[in-house]
């Protein structure tokens, strides 16, 4: 058992600058966050969980206290093989909480030694969502400054080669 560490789960297709600011948050509270990237084989991804993963480990290169993973099947089963007690997840809009809420209490339910912990988005990426994101870029909107430089090079390189 690690009191030092926690996980932040996500499928981070793309990571945006709302995660990499939970990232960054958490990681100042947390000696060490790993940041899993879901494998998520069943669900419609733009980019590979190695292309999401690196596109992560691209952007949290600054921060020498967070690793990146990625991980398939339950959550739980992954955060207990770490060793941590601690999910990290970021709550928007109250649109979020329904869904954050339930999936919260059914891994209380799966592993009641781990505890979710829930950041509010800082203020100005409440509206950034990897789904918008995709969305926008694709009808040709500037979504530069919601996301990592590596980030829109890699949506560049996904669309328009
Ligand atoms: P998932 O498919 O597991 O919901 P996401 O990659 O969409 O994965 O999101 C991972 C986590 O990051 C979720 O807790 C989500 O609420 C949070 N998150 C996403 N965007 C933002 C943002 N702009 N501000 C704060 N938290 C965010």
């Amino acid at each position: 058992m690690h009191r030092h560490l926690a996980v932040y789960p996500g499928s981070f297709d793309p990571i945006t600058c709302g995660h990499l600011d939970i990232a960054r948050r958490a990681a100042n509270i947390f000696e060490h966050l790993i940041v899993a990237v879901a494998e998520h084989s069943g669900k419609n991804m733009l980019f590979s969980t190695d292309e999401r993963a690196e596109l992560v480990r691209a952007s949290v290169a600054d921060l020498p206290n967070v690793e990146i993973r990625t991980f398939s099947g339950l959550l739980t089963d992954f955060v207990r093989q770490t060793g941590a007690r601690v999910i990290i997840r970021g709550l928007r809009a109250v649109s979020d909480f329904e869904y954050e809420f339930s999936m919260s209490l059914m891994n209380s339910h799966l592993a009641p030694e781990i505890e979710t912990m829930f950041l509010p988005t800082s203020e100005g990426y409440s509206f950034i969502s990897s789904s918008m994101i995709k969305e926008v870029y694709r009808l040709g909107g500037d979504v530069g400054d919601t996301i990592p430089p590596c980030v829109l090079q890699a949506l560049a390189g996904k669309y328009h080669s």
